[in-house]
């Protein structure tokens, strides 16, 4: 926490709100395994490199103009994705991209949100549901969860009935503890969410394609107010692309347009975009290896004694320390970093190939040594 030292903006005349706070910062560090940052740890395939040199050959020569400013031909591309892998039909017209589903995440909070009012998320979560209220000036309610770290339903819709958010976030898989939120629990929500204002609600599941269970897509029909966002930045191995998206009734797509930037994504994003979805199956295989991997760690971790979350993401936390910043800092000195996510007594390991993810657990493994 950087605010009792001073930062270089304490003179400036920020918005109140800003003052004193820390942005969103995961340490890149320089290290041989890097496991922090729930990346996909696969490069992309030397067949999808060319493919993409090629389209952006083609975008670059238009690059005099604009883009196409409502990226029609990306949206029904991943529109055939959503479609084709995620149980439910939907249309261009019901899907919207963005740079990273963070900015997809932005626009819902600047269209939805903003000065007077609330959203509510389960935490721990993605600490940048937070941030991004914080950005639009929207109000930010911390909501329960239970100690498996499943969302506590009947204190969550008492505590919407109470607070009446404008915005619901629920985060499925959940990051940082890869917990995978029901069906059930999702209408649960949204019906009191309903009741209390209508608010939106907003299903982020930007590791939906490493979940045991279907993606939530299907309960988007006939919930006018209910939203998936989604990313390539995970199952696409693109995290450098920064493409996200989100799946929702046309009349949300259209909302959207109120406040998005115009142009925002360019023709190179579309572009590379297009490529990587042309190359699907591939990646997918490569989702398929990483969901293995993962389980792999759980098991392995618990038969060295950790207490382990369920997993549906493509991470797993792991505990429980006294400490967990010094197992954090162990684990780093055998060249290994984890992320420390200020959840205490836990940390989240975010699965990488077989080799690295070997190098994991042989510092995990000497954390039980030195403290056995
Ligand atoms: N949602 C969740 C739950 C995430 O963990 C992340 C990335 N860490 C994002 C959204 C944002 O990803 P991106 O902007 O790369 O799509």
């Amino acid at each position: 926490d950087d605010s009792t030292t001073g930062n270089a903006w304490d003179e400036l005349p920020i918005r109140d709100e800003l003052r004193g706070q820390s942005p969103y910062g995961a340490p890149q560090l320089d290290v041989p395994v890097r496991l922090n940052t729930n990346e996909n740890p696969y490069p992309l395939p030397e067949a999808l490199v060319d493919r993409i040199a090629e389209r952006v050959r083609e975008a670059a020569r238009d690059l005099n103009r604009y883009p196409d400013r409502d990226a029609v031909e990306l949206r029904t591309e991943l529109a055939r994705y959503l479609t084709r892998t995620a149980g439910h039909e939907v249309g261009p017209a019901g899907v919207w991209a963005a740079n990273g589903s963070n900015e997809v995440l932005q626009q819902l909070l600047q269209t939805f949100g903003g000065p007077g009012r609330t959203a509510i998320g389960f935490e721990p979560s993605y600490s940048m549901h937070a941030l991004i209220a914080r950005g639009t000036g929207t109000g930010w309610l911390s909501g329960p969860r239970n100690e498996d770290f499943t969302i506590d339903v009947a204190a969550a819709r008492e505590m919407i009935a109470e607070q009446r958010p404008d915005v619901v976030f629920i985060t499925s898989p959940n990051n940082p503890t890869g917990t995978a939120v029901d069906a059930r629990t999702v209408l649960d929500l949204y019906e009191a969410a309903q009741a209390a204002k209508p608010s939106m609600v907003v299903v982020d599941e930007a590791y939906g394609e490493f979940s045991h269970h279907p993606s939530l897509l299907p309960l988007i029909e006939g919930r006018p107010h209910l939203v998936l966002s989604r990313t390539m930045s995970k199952a696409f191995g693109a995290a450098g692309l920064r493409l996200g998206y989100l799946a929702a009734d046309p009349a949300v797509v259209d909302a959207v347009q109120l406040v998005r930037l115009p142009y925002h994504l360019s023709s190179i994003t579309q572009a590379t975009a297009l490529a990587a979805l042309e190359h699907t199956d591939t990646l997918l295989g490569y989702v398929a290896q990483l969901k293995s991997e993962r389980d792999r760690l759980v098991d392995e971790l618990r038969a060295l004694g950790f207490q382990v979350t369920e997993s549906d993401a493509n991470f797993v936390q792991f505990g429980r320390f006294a400490d967990s910043r010094t197992a954090w800092q162990r684990i780093l000195d055998q060249g290994v970093l984890v992320r420390d996510n200020g959840v205490p007594g836990w940390l989240r390991v975010s699965a990488g190939t077989p080799a690295e993810n070997d190098a994991f657990l042989d510092a995990a493994r000497t954390l039980v040594t030195e403290n056995a």
